[in-house]
């Protein structure tokens, strides 16, 4: 649950990182990042800055920004429908580094250390990439990945097929991707 006053004040630490990874947004698309939470309730730890440039039934486009070590839970793209095998997805990172893992791999002392702490059972992708400004990897349609913002926070672009969140399967089941909101007053 985000209460609203941390979203505004989200939003704008987001647009201030786009800005500054030389992310073009204007200033009336402030309202329009989401943050998200996956429904955990800690979105420092596990959440992501996200601003949708364009989605359609085709193709999408996406930044995203990541705090210092906040998590993007381990997830997988399925099939849309019978023509349609799922979303796959170009992850180009901007500015920070981007702690990437796709399945595979072995688990090993500092990828352990990179994994929220408790959660150990549902980040079991990898392999490690270490994507600085420039590089980029894809992701293919069912492969299971989780990223995550490096010492300084982390600033992305994704391109993909279109991108239907709610169907992504993640491996906590916990998480929820709609992201609950509640205005303050519900909560004094
Ligand atoms: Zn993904």
């Amino acid at each position: 649950m985000i209460k609203r006053r941390y979203e505004r004040m989200a939003q704008q630490r987001a647009y201030d990182a786009f800005i500054r990874a030389g992310v073009p947004i204007r200033k009336d698309e402030i309202d329009s990042i989401a943050i998200v939470d996956f429904g955990l309730d800690r979105f420092e730890i596990e959440g992501m800055h996200l601003f949708t440039l364009v989605n359609t039934t085709r193709y999408a486009a996406k930044a995203l920004y990541h705090l210092p070590w906040q998590t993007e839970p381990e997830h997988w793209h399925p099939p849309i429908d019978e023509n349609n095998p799922g979303k796959q997805e170009t992850i180009r990172a901007l500015w920070g580094i981007c702690y990437f893992y796709l399945e595979g791999g072995t688990l090993d002392s500092r990828i352990s250390g990179r994994i929220p702490s408790g959660q150990e059972d549902v980040y079991t992708a990898r392999k490690e990439y270490v994507l600085h400004p420039g590089d980029q990897i894809t992701i293919e349609p069912g492969a299971k990945h989780w990223f995550q913002g490096g010492p300084e926070g982390a600033v992305i672009y994704t391109y993909s097929s279109t991108a239907v969140d709610v169907l992504d399967g993640f491996t906590d089941v916990k998480v929820n991707r709609r992201t609950q909101y509640v205005e303050e007053e519900a909560l004094d």
